[in-house]
């Protein structure tokens, strides 16, 4: 399988350097050449299939030979080692709760799979790599755990001071070695432009190998197919697919999820819910993408102005706004309503969102009223727990934190606080190496 760069003046890739470039040489982001078709009996029977086969299954095509069957396989066995499960809510809607892995966020499937991939490629060269990314919270700490200790890879990444949570902050300033947090004095898109700039400066890159671990990177982007799998794995009405609402930001995961219904898994339909940070549902309403300054939220990961998948999505449906509108919705909820329903859900059903979730659970709730008959499915992406300051006071009760967090908020926070400035930034990589 190659990959070429949406913007079309770079060279096609395989997977192998798509993942050490992150981006292409164009800053195009790299896209598969064609979408791999599932067989229909495979797909029929997944609900006897392991999910280590089926993420094998699903990824073998985009890594093509550049991984070793046998380490591939080992590679993903180790990405999903821990459970996805889907809860019934209510009587039309479950949780897929991403949230079991080590960081308790969604992106711990990504972040493994990646880092593996990354350590496989590099293993045995004397060039050192250093991971570079921005976080608006959940991507460095699933990164940070993900790269831990990882041979050959440095990793620093950036995040926007006191805009992430407490339990956020601990996950990536608590680790030491190989990681470097620095905190950046502004916000996630200031982060994000400045990880941008360091890519296009080429004195810069003349002195180290930099690579990207954000969604733009096909290894990070491509396993988050494996919820939406694992997802009708355990659907119990196979003939009735559901409609899947994702909490999104950089829209990566929605966009896997649509890549693997491509593929041909079934979905009746795909919902973007965002918070106030409300550019592609404005752009579903206008036709017009304005990308705009995030604002802050409840719901921080998802604070994004301008997402970075946005692109891939338009390019899964041929650059055509009316392909895009006959498979996806999308709509934002404020803050207010973010907490209002958080409350409800917890009161009603005994079930516990954490903002994000609590955003996923309003937008499809609100689609399922006006389409009656239709069932669904909404991405609980982070523990509750990791947002226990917001969560707490909507509550009014205290919300259990699982021991392994509970040690981590113990340990002293390291992170360098730098300026939102590209030059400060590339100061801080040269004297580093
Ligand atoms: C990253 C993140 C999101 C948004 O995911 P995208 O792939 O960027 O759209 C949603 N919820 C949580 C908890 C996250 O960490």
């Amino acid at each position: 399988m190659q990959f070429y760069s949406l913007n079309k003046k770079s060279p096609n890739v395989n997977f192998k350097d798509a993942t050490i470039n992150g981006q292409a040489p164009d800053k195009g982001l790299y896209f598969p050449e064609r979408i791999p078709q599932l067989k229909k009996e495979w797909i029929a029977n997944i609900a006897n299939i392991s999910n280590e086969d089926i993420a094998y299954e699903v990824i073998k095509p985009y890594v093509g030979d550049t991984i070793k069957a046998d380490d591939l396989y080992q590679i993903v066995k180790e990405t999903v080692n821990f459970p996805i499960p889907l809860v019934q809510v209510n009587e039309n809607m479950s949780s897929l709760e991403l949230y079991h892995g080590p960081t308790l966020a969604f992106k711990d499937v990504g972040a493994r799979f990646m880092s593996r991939c990354l350590g496989y490629f590099v293993k045995g060269s004397d060039k050192k790599v250093t991971v570079l990314v921005a976080t608006s919270g959940d991507t460095g700490g699933a990164v940070a755990n993900g790269f831990y200790d990882v041979e050959g890879v440095e990793v620093v990444i950036l995040y926007p001071s006191g805009k992430v949570s407490s339990v956020q902050e601990k996950q990536l300033t608590t680790l030491g070695k190989n990681i470097h947090a620095l905190e950046v004095q502004g916000n996630f898109d200031d982060c994000q432009q400045m990880v941008k700039a360091a890519f296009l400066d080429e004195d810069l890159n003349q002195h180290l190998f930099l690579t990207s671990a954000n969604s733009i990177n096909v290894a990070r982007w491509l396993p988050q197919q494996f919820y939406y799998f694992f997802a009708y794995k355990q659907w119990r009405e196979k003939d009735q697919p559901p409609v899947i609402c994702v909490p999104s930001g950089n829209f990566g995961n929605i966009c896997a999820g649509l890549l693997a219904n491509a593929s041909g898994l079934p979905v009746e339909r795909f919902i973007a819910a965002t918070n106030a940070n409300d550019v592609v549902p404005q752009y579903f309403a206008t036709q017009h993408y304005a990308p705009k300054q995030a604002v802050a939220t409840i719901s921080n990961a998802m604070d994004v102005g301008n997402p970075s998948n946005f692109v891939r999505i338009m390019e899964l449906f041929q650059q055509q706004y009316s392909n895009l509108i006959a498979k996806v919705s999308s709509a934002g909820v404020t803050d207010v309503v973010t907490k209002e329903t958080l409350l409800s859900v917890f009161k009603k059903y005994q079930y516990l969102c954490d903002p994000h979730g609590a955003v996923a659970f309003r937008v499809l709730e609100d689609y399922l009223e006006i389409h009656p008959g239709q069932k669904g499915i909404f991405l609980e992406t982070a523990h509750p727990v990791k947002f226990y300051d917001i969560v707490e006071p909507i509550i009014e009760q205290s919300v259990a934190i699982p021991d392994a967090v509970q040690q981590q908020l113990k340990l002293e926070k390291k992170s360098t606080v730098i300026k939102a400035e590209n030059e400060v930034l590339k100061a801080y990589l040269l004297g580093k190496n």
